[in-house]
């Protein structure tokens, strides 16, 4: 039987219509930018989008052909943001470096991209100048600036002014139509053990996971929202928000590198930002400086924390002494990067705000495009029932199938293993136990070092905090807490174990607790856990 099809319109899903799509219909919506110059500079998508066009003919003039990889190296700003576009829109790839990774790691990540143009802040120069040796690849480098702030002298070859390439166009460019599937953006993930290696993201895989991230069930974007992504445009394209944002036509607000506590308040309220989105370190900086100061947020209604494990410590103080909801999320590289999202059920509108709080402190529920799974040691499918952990198995529409330039496929039977063990209630709420590496195994029983932070970041004393497995001659291995003090915060290891009981069973709670001045980060702001061990690898636990 010949088969009936659907009489519909074919268009494929480019990302040059999000931007189209602004300059159209919310042409006057405004993209403010702390630039790395210190000033502030606002435009609109119209004006975006123009030199957007005018970029993709620039490209086209530097001799790029499609497919070609363009890097950047620069913090969040509308230039950041024309070339996601500018890029992707002309049917080239935008790659996008974390620059806060070793320059031997930022090297090998553009010669493995094999990168045809290299765009950068100002502030990143003189890490240009040395790596542009150790580039073979790269034939164009541009500075994100214009000609005032040009450099008079520098090492780097050939090196080209953004602004007076864009200006020297003509904007007379339509936004060309391809196959949805082509890559529209490459972005590596950290690397903690081995080389980086590259998520390829397509033009289909981008639009869709816009969908469904502005979704209310996602993190609920509107034509209302003003939107300050936190989260750098540099890894995973910012969750999304520079796709998601002229999705629905919200005000974008981008702080570039001014991202300490006081510079993100001032310019929360003279943007009037009314979501943003961030790790929990960024957070913390912000909270302190509020509270410190005394302020209130006028117009900050909502923020998105994910990337690691929200303490539900700080969720209840941005909630209950700030006035800002926070949407728990989680995702990683691989995923474009959401995932879930903690968003009540209707029918749990009506229960008690503390059985609310304990379902919104979880990771949360998947979004449309996404299905997950648990399995044991065994590799079977383990219970829903908010108990069972498990190896946390995704699959969808935006997760990626293999890397770039890797034979060996990551996924298990068309699952990909996301190297976190989770457990999943009834309700689909899926709770992050810990990442597999960071579990404290303990003579054959796991302690989940996420469940340790939490109590201990509840504590009135306690800056931040990580659990980390020390060695140990009877029980192989022991939880052992690393504490960041509050400021001139006086309190003891016995007061801080102290606080364990009663919380969780006695022999999860941590044998020792050690004072640092401060706990490491990644690259993308997590714990440095595999730091910690090292550094701590001989601590003496003492013998009870
Ligand atoms: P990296 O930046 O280190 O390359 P990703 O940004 O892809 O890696 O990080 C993904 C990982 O971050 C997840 O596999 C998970 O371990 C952790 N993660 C992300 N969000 C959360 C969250 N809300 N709670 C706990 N862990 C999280």
């Amino acid at each position: 039987m010949a088969r009936l099809m659907g009489q519909m319109m074919q268009m494929p899903l480019m990302i040059s219509s999000l931007l189209t799509h602004a300059a159209r219909h919310n042409g006057d919506v405004e993209i403010v930018s702390k630039r790395v110059e210190g000033d502030i500079h606002r435009y609109t998508y119209r004006d975006a989008e123009l030199r957007a066009r005018k970029l993709a003919q620039a490209l086209q003039r530097l001799g790029c052909q499609p497919g070609d990889r363009v890097g950047t190296l620069a913090w969040n700003g509308y230039r950041h943001f024309e070339i996601y576009y500018g890029t992707s829109g002309s049917e080239l790839v935008c790659h996008t470096i974390n620059p806060r990774l070793f320059p031997e790691q930022i090297t090998w990540i553009v010669n493995d991209a094999e990168d045809r143009v290299l765009c950068f802040d100002l502030n990143f120069l003189p890490l240009i100048e040395k790596l542009a040796p150790h580039l073979p690849t790269v034939q164009h480098y541009v500075i994100m600036t214009d000609r005032a702030h040009m450099p008079a002298q520098t090492s780097v070859p050939n090196l080209l002014c953004y602004d007076e390439l864009v200006e020297a166009e003509n904007g007379d460019y339509e936004w060309p139509e391809f196959d949805e599937n082509t890559a529209s953006s490459i972005c590596y993930t950290s690397g903690t053990t081995g080389n980086p290696k590259g998520a390829v993201y397509s033009h289909r895989s981008t639009l869709l996971h816009a969908y469904a991230s502005a979704l209310p069930d996602g993190m609920g974007c509107s034509s209302r929202d003003v939107l300050l992504p936190v989260v750098p445009m540099f890894h995973v394209n910012a969750w999304g928000v520079p796709y998601s944002a002229p999705l629905v036509g919200a005000k974008l607000v981008m702080p570039g590198p001014h991202m300490d506590g006081k510079s993100l308040y001032e310019l929360f309220e003279s943007e009037k930002v009314t979501f943003s989105a961030g790790v929990p370190t960024v957070w913390l900086g912000l909270i302190t400086y509020v509270k410190q100061n005394k302020l209130k947020f006028s117009t900050f209604k909502r923020t998105v924390i994910g990337g690691s494990a929200c303490p539900p410590a700080m969720i209840r103080t941005l909630e209950d002494e700030m006035g800002v909801a926070v949407l728990h999320a989680w995702g990683m590289t691989e995923l474009s990067p959401l995932g879930t999202v903690s968003k009540l059920k209707g029918k749990h509108e009506s229960l008690p705000k503390d059985a609310q709080r304990s379902l919104l402190e979880k990771q949360g529920r998947v979004i449309y495009g996404i299905d997950m799974k648990i399995v044991g040691g065994d590799g079977k499918s383990q219970p829903w029932d908010g108990k069972a952990s498990g190896d946390l198995l995704v699959k969808g529409h935006w997760v990626i199938s293999s890397y770039y330039k890797r034979k060996d496929s990551p996924l298990e039977q068309g699952w990909f293993p996301t190297g976190d063990v989770a457990t999943i209630d009834t309700e689909g709420f899926m709770q992050i136990t810990d990442r597999s590496k960071d579990v404290i195994k303990s003579g054959g029983e796991w302690i989940s070092s996420i469940d340790l932070e939490n109590i201990a970041m509840a504590h009135p004393a306690v800056h931040e905090a990580a659990a980390i497995a020390c060695r140990h001659p009877k029980w192989d291995e022991r939880p052992l807490l690393v504490v960041v003090k509050k400021p001139g915060a006086e309190v003891s290891a016995q007061d801080i174990l102290g606080f364990y009981e009663g919380k969780i069973a006695k022999w999860q709670i941590p044998d020792d607790v050690v004072f640092v001045d401060e706990i490491p980060h990644t690259a993308t702001g997590k714990i440095q856990k595999l730091k910690l061990r090292e550094r701590f690898a001989d601590h003496a636990l003492p013998t009870v």
